[in-house]
């Protein structure tokens, strides 16, 4: 929680408590909720907190480099407190997106500069299938 005051303090973001309160929820959950999904989990702390509030929110946590959006081709972005670069996965069946954890991301930069004259920078790796539950 340190962090969000600094990083607020130095681009001169207010503070409020819905900032606060979505990012600790997001810090909080590694399910990459959704705006909805967010607003619907801060509801009863929150009564009096709109969904455009909390898209707001989100809009300036990702500015600030603190959260991380991710689009997975739903029409809605996820969301995520983790920012380092790490591959994602979603069951096709219930929705949910996943973190694969400790895939080293950079056997496939190495990789892909085989196939590409451009200086690669970063990559966003998305993949899709069947989770654990649904199968
Ligand atoms: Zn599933
Ligand atoms: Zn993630």
């Amino acid at each position: 929680m340190e962090n969000i005051s600094a990083v607020f303090k130095e681009k001169k973001l207010k503070l409020t408590p819905q900032r606060i309160a979505v990012y600790k929820y997001l810090c909080s959950t590694n399910e990459h909720p959704s705006a909805e999904t967010i607003y619907k989990a801060l509801q009863p702390d929150y009564p009096t907190m709109s969904l455009a509030t909390v898209y707001k929110a989100l809009k300036t946590l990702t500015e600030v480099n603190l959260i991380q959006e991710l689009n997975v081709g739903e029409g809605s972005f996820r969301y995520d407190a983790t920012i380092n670069a790490h591959p994602h996965i979603q069951c096709l069946t219930c929705g949910k997106v996943d973190d694969i954890c400790g895939m080293p991301l950079d056997d496939i930069m190495i990789k892909a500069n085989e196939y590409t004259d451009y200086e690669i920078l970063g990559s966003k790796i998305y993949m899709f299938g069947i989770c654990k539950d649904c199968k």
